[in-house]
């Protein structure tokens, strides 16, 4: 039996009228990311991951944070791309300001570092947009993070989403999320420096019931 062809303008209707804008999301850990994805995705967006933190210390932490990275973007079916564990030059950026402690400058370069490398593959992978997890923490100052990632989509030529997930309870429903998965919460920002001044924070801490 010979099959009709369908006259060019219906086959043109078949296909979807508009297509989602992609956009890469730097992910610092699982944990951030949970609510991160859902907020992008109700949007619109066309969400892809990528873990690039090469600040995390040890190097076995850094494998089981990615590791979990890995199982929730499986678990929420997005792509995730990975970034190398570049510490060394990770510590090159951060060296003149490695003293100070977390929110201070030192972050701020901890931050350019890992959002430059997201702008640049963003740009490379021609994605609409990016954005970063990072703006969940309520450690971590959102108006510098906006700064630095419009800083970096100017250099690379692709645009930063200012997305502040801490507004409206982003992270008490990323702890939300966690519980349902049974994600893993970890108890430091990640680098070596972070890691020592919360144990200083620990050996100080009065013995409960003193
Ligand atoms: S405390 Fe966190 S943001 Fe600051 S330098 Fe260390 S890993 Fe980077």
């Amino acid at each position: 039996m010979s099959q009709k062809k369908l006259p060019k303008d219906v086959v043109n209707i078949q296909k979807p009228l508009i297509k989602a804008p992609r956009i890469l999301l730097h992910i610092c850990c699982a944990p951030c990311s949970t609510y991160s994805i859902d907020l992008l995705r109700s949007e619109g967006w066309k969400v892809t991951g990528y873990f690039y933190n090469p600040n995390i210390y040890p190097f076995e932490e850094f494998e089981i944070r990615l590791d979990a990275a890995k199982q929730y973007s499986e678990k929420v079916r997005i792509s995730l791309e990975i970034g190398g564990h570049d510490n060394d030059q990770w510590e090159v950026a951060i060296k003149e300001y490695a003293h100070l402690g977390e929110g201070s400058r030192r972050c701020r370069e901890c931050i350019s570092f890992r959002l430059e490398n997201c702008a640049r593959l963003a740009a490379d992978l021609k994605f609409d947009a990016f954005a970063t997890t990072l703006t969940i923490s309520p450690h971590k100052n959102s108006k510098t993070i906006f700064e630095i990632g419009g800083e970096m989509g100017e250099r690379y030529g692709v645009r930063f989403e200012p997305y502040n997930f801490k507004k409206k309870d982003g992270l008490k429903k990323s702890i939300f999320i966690c519980r349902e998965h049974g994600i893993q919460r970890q108890d430091y920002c990640g680098c070596r420096y972070s890691l020592k001044e919360k144990e200083k924070v620990r050996k100080e801490r009065p013995p409960k019931n003193s």
